[in-house]
């Protein structure tokens, strides 16, 4: 029986070592390693900053504080993501809502979000800040929700969760904070580079990096320019923030500067992997995703078209009863029942909900062998007879 999951880690014995090393060192939490890591994802992204931390949340968390959201705050997102891109802003007691997102590649649709704007505008009820997610690893269209930002003066967070790797169309990286205020990354195994657990906020914001760094460690600084009170002695810190420990250790630091030596090796295989599918699933019952050169192709999401003879329920069993490991991304957020609570309620965002009625995620990820591409290849072309 095969086992093919929709997404994997790739671990070189490089990866290995480099851990180890680490093992062996004086440093196990925050030492040397962790400004190595990173480095190389600034270095990579061409950004001012980037602090790392222990999450993807808990970036998308520091976010929201570093940029002052609060309570009376509004914060808009997409539906059709995973719940922590709309979870952040209720950590810090803001309200959410949703932009609708576009049928074909499941980002926010920018029409919809200009006249959401405008509409909030007349009603007193404009975002601080746009969590925007680069869906699938499909960059959004930024250079035009940058102009709106500015016209309604609104921050942008870039969820780039699936994104690391992927490139503006003006072809400088995402994270290299031209069209955002701040740009988050998940290193969890099934994104673009694993560290276990990990995240990062990239920022070309200088007060907006230094805040970040007071958040993700209790609220706390050492340096005394930023202090209220003249130091004690040299032991000397000040709490200046209701912070929290979201820091990121040395050891999945250097699993992360190993993995960013491969990352634009994973994003070419996950590319030519997505050509393959487009070319071999032509002319089935299905919406494929358009080839995009400059995605980080995290997620290689089918449609159902209306004349497909299967479900998508069955073709999902279908498949995993046959070892592949499909998934389905993503249940859009306003539907869950804790939302439902807050106000929201299906039929609220069509395009998010017919989306995901139809998806399914196939197997996707850099050590994805041909012979196993095929053998998913040969079961859709089977299921979808
Ligand atoms: C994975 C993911 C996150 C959360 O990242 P974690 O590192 O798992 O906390 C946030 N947003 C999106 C879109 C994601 O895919």
């Amino acid at each position: 029986m095969r086992n093919i999951p929709y997404s994997r880690q790739d671990i070189s014995e490089g990866d290995i070592e480099a851990m180890a090393d680490i093992l062996r060192s004086d440093f196990l939490t925050t030492g040397p390693t962790v400004g190595k890591f990173e480095d190389s994802v600034k270095d990579f992204c061409k950004a001012k900053h980037a602090v790392a931390l222990s999450n993807g949340t808990a970036a998308l968390h520091i976010c929201m504080l570093a940029l002052n959201v609060g309570k009376g705050d509004i914060v808009w997102t997409s539906p059709m993501s995973f719940v922590a891109s709309a979870n952040c802003a209720l950590y810090v007691g803001a309200t959410v809502d949703f932009v609708d997102c576009n049928l074909q590649t499941g980002n926010m649709d920018i029409v919809a979000l200009g006249e959401k704007l405008e509409d909030a505008e007349k009603n007193n009820r404009l975002p601080k800040a746009v969590v925007v997610v680069h869906f699938s690893g499909r960059v959004c269209a930024m250079e035009e929700i940058h102009a709106l930002s500015k016209k309604y003066n609104f921050a942008i967070v870039e969820d780039s969760a699936h994104a690391l790797g992927a490139y503006y169309k003006d072809g400088t990286p995402v994270g290299s904070g031209k069209y955002s205020d701040i740009t988050t990354f998940s290193f969890h195994p099934v994104k673009a580079i694993a560290t276990g657990e990990g995240g990062m906020c990239a920022t070309n914001n200088d007060s907006l990096a230094e805040r970040m760094r007071i958040f993700l460690s209790h609220g706390i600084t050492r340096n005394p320019d930023l202090m209220e009170n003249k130091p004690h002695g040299p032991w000397y810190y000040e709490q200046r923030e209701l912070g929290f420990n979201y820091r990121i250790t040395d050891i999945q630091c250097a699993l992360g500067v190993s993995q960013m030596s491969r990352l634009q090796e994973f994003i070419n295989s996950r590319l030519r992997l997505a050509k393959n599918y487009n070319e071999a699933l032509q002319g089935l019952s299905l919406i494929l995703p358009e080839i995009d050169e400059n995605s980080g192709w995290h997620l290689y999401v089918i449609q159902l078209d209306d004349n497909a003879k299967i479900s998508r329920l069955e073709l999902f069993e279908k498949l995993r009863s046959f070892g592949i490991g499909v998934n389905v991304h993503y249940i859009p957020i306003h539907t869950q029942p804790y939302y439902e609570k807050l106000g929201f309620a299906s039929g609220d965002f069509p395009n998010a909900e017919k989306f995901y009625s139809r998806a399914i995620s196939i197997p996707l990820f850099p050590t994805l062998k041909q012979e196993e591409q095929n053998y998913v290849i040969e079961k859709l072309k089977e299921f979808l007879a």
